[in-house]
């Protein structure tokens, strides 16, 4: 029956990662005893090897959960003993002293403020020389904390023993046979639990420390009885190096010397149980009958298990299995389907709207510049309603002034500022992918995302201003326009003349809300009106004498606090969108009339119609050439980058760590990989469950 052990502490620790509450729990042996006990001494006797950290401070701060593997001995150069920490990732460790470090490390790395740790050590050790064993070792009963330890140490040590000595647990209590038993700390914190001692096992450190009666009689257990017993050993360090033999070796011979010298107490008719090898012997006898008795429960709690999770997996994702990989592979693709979805909305009519529409703005602002600002601006418009004004007549003046405006147009930069609008809107719409779902769970993911595509387009945003810049570059020399175009721009501008109306008329009708209807608004620009005359004056007046000081402006000061400041802003703005107005309205006139509709003649005397046209030249080459350099460039370049630098370099790990950053996968993994491993447990506790069958006449032991 020594695979039912075996086994069942395979089982064990498939159940310990699927989750550490107390329903789905095999028995363990927990090992507890007071400082200085002997309780290494022990563990170390069990494994034949000395691997626990040593140290006059206290070096176990949390608890390891040892399992011990019986390997079948064999011929090949593989090393036969060897440890492992599944946790760590190290790979097979022949060398015990490296075990013992390690264990060291893993221990201090506990800050000396908290001195314990709930957070168990997974130590695993394969070996033809150990019996198949689940031990936790704990941290050692503290009888009095030192100088540099926590207060609440004693009472830290004492719960977490206690949290480990609970049901289905085996109890080791150490004790050392020179100290009185009912001292003990492990014997007591085991009554607690265990009143009638029904699964703690007793064992009798330092037999060599007293005189053999006295050790006898302790293991008789009468006074403090065990229904496992005790057992007692003796487990002293040789001392000695020797290069032949092991220190296990040579220990073990110092106990059966020990006991061999005093057969008449403890020889084979004493019936007590002592040594080392005993020691393994009863437990793996008592653990394997725990667990076997405990089989019946695990099998009914694990079915139960079994069935919630197969249900919630019904129920919350219709039996739907996923895997890191395959939420990776989906990510990837809907990454894809919406940036294919994105380029729609950079065609070449769009993008040509788009420009067309910053290069707008920049006309109004050339038209404000040059025209709006001009005293003379009122003259233009009369020449234009003037049927008898031939275009060519007119004042080179406004030739001039006209070609300034054509060439502010074509010279600001169309190349630069058109590629960055259109490199910013890629740029806002990768951020707003990579700020969404389900990027928002992959912080690093996202963040690779916006960087490779800002290289892109930093790659692309050079090449293509220049490229723009030189194919506008004839429009900077002369600029043709035929009929049809003059007529769909002056359209145009009369669109955008109407537009900037409409926008002028609401911000007016918004001030005059603000400060409380058009009477007062009035009244403010009045006053205002009357502010900037009276400044006039007063300059005008210090121009002429420079040298005497006026005292007329400091008595009139005090009547600026007649309004709030901000009221008088408010008037300031109002009488700039007034003015707007005013030449918007008198302009629109001008587009909508004979005279502008007369043709591309006429575009000394229709300004905005030229320059529309101007705009639409410009935005239609932009457009071509942005299309071509950056957008082209970029949709081809972006998803071969999501292939190669997003997720491509990942290995398993970071791909199953990714996806796992997502909560609704995480979840989705976490009940899928609860309901696998509880169908593998179920699997095998049900092949258990057969063998026993078939062996049921044997009696069982123990
Ligand atoms: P722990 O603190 O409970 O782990 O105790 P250790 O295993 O470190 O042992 C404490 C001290 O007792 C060490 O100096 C051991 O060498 C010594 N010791 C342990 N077992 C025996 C034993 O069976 N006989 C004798 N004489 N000394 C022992």
């Amino acid at each position: 029956l020594m695979h039912l052990t075996k086994k069942l502490i395979g089982i064990r620790s498939m159940l310990l990662s699927i989750d550490q509450s107390d329903t789905l729990k095999l028995p363990s042996i927990v090992v507890i005893g007071s400082q200085s006990s002997g309780k290494s001494s022990v563990l170390e006797a069990i494994v034949g090897h000395e691997f626990l950290p040593k140290g006059t401070n206290m070096v176990t701060r949390r608890p390891i959960e040892l399992t011990l593997v019986h390997t079948p001995a064999s011929g090949s150069n593989d090393p036969q003993e060897y440890g492992e920490f599944p946790a760590l990732g190290l790979g097979k460790i022949s060398n015990f002293e490296q075990i013992q470090r390690t264990l060291t490390d893993l221990n201090l790395a506990v800050p000396a403020s908290d001195a314990v740790s709930n957070d168990p050590i997974d130590l695993r050790i394969y070996s033809p020389n150990v019996p198949d064993l689940t031990l936790i070792d704990l941290p050692g009963y503290i009888q009095i904390a030192s100088m540099d330890q926590p207060e609440t140490l004693k009472d830290k040590i004492a719960a977490l023993c206690e949290k480990y000595i609970r049901e289905p647990n085996i109890i080791l209590a150490v004790c050392a046979a020179d100290v009185d038993l009912a001292n003990s700390p492990a014997l007591r914190a085991s009554r607690r639990v265990d009143p009638l001692g029904m699964r703690t096992i007793g064992v009798v450190t330092k037999m060599d420390l007293v005189p053999p009666e006295q050790g006898a009689t302790i293991l008789t257990g009468n006074r403090y009885p065990l229904h496992l017993g005790y057992v007692g050993v003796v487990c002293k360090p040789s001392g000695k190096k020797s290069r032949t033999e092991s220190k296990a070796i040579i220990a073990q011979r110092g106990e059966d010397d020990y006991f061999g010298s005093h057969k008449d107490y403890f020889g084979a008719s004493s019936s007590l149980m002592v040594g080392t090898r005993t020691l393994r012997h009863r437990l793996m006898e008592v653990l394997e009958s725990s667990m076997a008795s405990s089989l019946h429960g695990i099998t009914n709690a694990v079915q139960l298990e079994l069935e919630e999770a197969t249900y919630q997996f019904k129920v919350q994702y219709n039996d739907r299995r996923i895997t890191a990989e395959s939420y990776v592979a989906e990510t990837v693709d809907a990454l894809k389907a919406r940036f294919r979805d994105f380029t729609t909305r950079f065609t070449r009519p769009q993008l040509r709207t788009k420009l067309k529409g910053m290069l707008d703005e920049r006309v109004l602002d050339v038209l404000e510049q040059l025209y709006w600002a001009d005293k003379r601006a009122p003259e233009l418009t009369a020449l234009a309603a003037d049927s008898r004004v031939q275009p060519e007549t007119v004042e080179p003046y406004w030739r001039y002034k006209l070609e300034a405006a054509s060439s502010l147009l074509t010279k600001s930069g169309v190349g630069r500022d058109s590629t960055l609008l259109v490199a910013d809107g890629l740029r806002t719409l990768i951020e707003s992918i990579a700020s969404g779902e389900p990027f928002n769970y992959h912080p690093r993911a996202a963040e690779r995302l916006v960087e490779f595509s800002h290289a892109i387009l930093r790659d692309r945003v050079g090449v293509t201003s220049d490229q723009v810049e030189n194919c506008i570059k004839p429009y900077k020399y002369e600029i043709e326009v035929d009929e049809r175009e003059w007529e769909v721009g002056r359209k145009k501008s009369v669109e955008l003349f109407e537009k900037e109306l409409t926008m002028c008329e609401g911000k007016l009708k918004d001030l005059r809300q603000k400060v409380g209807g058009s009477w007062r608004l009035n009244t403010l620009v009045q006053y205002v009106r009357g502010l900037e005359e009276k400044e006039k004056e007063r300059t005008a007046r210090r121009l002429t004498k420079a040298h005497e000081e006026t005292d007329v402006a400091e008595v009139e000061e005090g009547e600026v606090y007649k309004y709030s400041p901000a009221q008088l802003l408010d008037a300031r703005h109002a009488m700039l969108y007034a003015d707007r107005l005013n030449i918007l309205k008198m302009r629109l006139a001008t587009l909508k009339s004979k005279r502008c509709r007369g043709g591309p003649s006429n575009d000394v005397l229709c300004p905005e119609a030229f320059l529309d046209v101007v705009a639409e030249k410009l935005a239609y080459t932009s457009a071509m050439f942005i299309s071509i350099e950056l957008l082209d460039q970029f949709f081809y370049q972006f998803p071969r980058e999501i292939d190669s630098r997003l997720i491509y370099d990942l290995d398993r790990e970071e791909i199953a760590q990714f996806a796992r950053e997502n909560p609704a996968i995480r979840r989705h993994l976490d009940l899928q990989e609860r309901k696998d491993k509880l169908e593998e447990v179920m699997k095998q506790l049900n092949s258990i469950a057969h063998l026993r069958k078939d062996t049921q006449p044997t009696p069982r032991r123990g």
